[in-house]
């Protein structure tokens, strides 16, 4: 890539800073234009502070996917929402998402009064544009009007998932960058460890498989990652043995199913997407594993990478 003009160049730190749910890690994908953020439709899907790098020939943006500021009910909840309130206080610009096609809440307000509080510059992105229908575009931006009232931020209209109005978010990020030189190297797109995105993809499909309590006591743990040399004319695999984490038996007999279906389910599903990120074939072994209550224990949330700093 060549670099126009060195002196024009812009680059820096973006918090996506949305509730729950509102699609800050489809739009972290949307926008890198690869998978580096694992999203479903379960709240709190995201835990870790991930980076996640766009570079182009004028900027580099590195966007902070967070976990959606929420009310706590345990001590992994609290980090969380630690972790983004922090967030806040690290970067250059702050991207809201707001969920379009729904209401103002209270939580919105929350998060609006906690940004009015700070200097940072602010952009807004209505998302989910697309379910809302075009009678109720004027009432939705009306509502949202009312909620950011007093603000000077610039607000966009955009689908995370469906790609509209998303490279006109990302110019109107850049260009509100400060002058600066890149910080990343070019190609690279996550500054997460591939280890971590595995173990990610993992999880991604156990919250895709499985219903209620199941999805928020789980988390994985990638124990040993080996390449298979090839047999013969095959090529080279590579094994992956992970172990998912489970807080009570009886999550631990959905998460395997009936005849080990479920299991198997997740598996291959990881499988695949595990392929797609190192470009390889894979070999997926899954253990599962009952921790009583690793979501309250200080130790356990460390070991997992949910530490206090992140
Ligand atoms: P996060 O918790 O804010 O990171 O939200 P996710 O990115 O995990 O998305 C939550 C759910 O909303 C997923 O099921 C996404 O497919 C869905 N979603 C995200 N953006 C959009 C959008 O623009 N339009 C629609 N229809 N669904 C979206
Ligand atoms: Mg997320």
């Amino acid at each position: 890539m060549t670099i126009v003009n060195r002196e024009d160049y812009r680059s820096g730190f973006i918090a996506l800073i949305g509730r729950p749910n509102v699609g800050k890690s489809t739009l972290v994908n949307q926008v890198v234009g690869e998978k580096v953020a694992i999203t479903s439709p379960v709240a709190q899907t995201t835990r870790n502070r991930l980076r996640a790098i766009v570079t182009t020939a004028s900027a580099q943006m590195v966007l902070v996917d967070t976990p959606g500021i929420h009310k706590p009910h345990h001590l992994l909840g609290e980090r969380l929402v630690q972790s983004a309130r922090a967030a806040i206080g690290e970067v250059d610009l702050v991207l809201l998402l707001l969920e379009g096609c729904e209401r103002p809440g209270r939580g919105d307000a929350f998060i609006v009064n906690l940004l009015r509080q700070q200097k940072l510059p602010v952009l807004v992105a209505l998302n989910k544009w697309d379910k809302v229908s075009e009678e109720q575009q004027h009432v939705a931006q009306q509502a949202y009007a009312e909620l950011l009232e007093g603000t000077d931020w610039p607000v966009h209209r955009c689908s995370a998932l469906e790609g509209h109005g998303c490279a006109d978010l990302a110019q109107s990020m850049a260009c509100r960058l400060p002058q600066g030189p890149q910080l990343y190297p070019a190609e690279m797109v996550s500054d997460q460890p591939e280890r971590v995105l595995m173990g990610e993809l993992i999880r991604e499909q156990v919250l895709l498989h499985t219903r209620e309590e199941v999805p928020h006591s789980v988390a994985v743990t990638i124990d040993r990652v080996e390449e298979i040399p090839p047999q013969g004319k095959g090529q080279v695999r590579t094994a992956i043995l992970a172990t998912v984490l489970v807080e009570r038996k009886s999550q631990k007999g959905i998460l395997i199913g009936k005849g080990g279906t479920m299991l198997k389910t997740i598996g291959q599903g990881a499988r695949l997407q595990i392929q797609t990120l190192i470009d390889g074939s894979v070999y997926l072994e899954l253990f599962v594993k009952v921790v009583p209550d690793w979501r309250s224990k200080p130790q356990r949330l460390n070991e997992l990478g949910y530490g206090q700093d992140r």
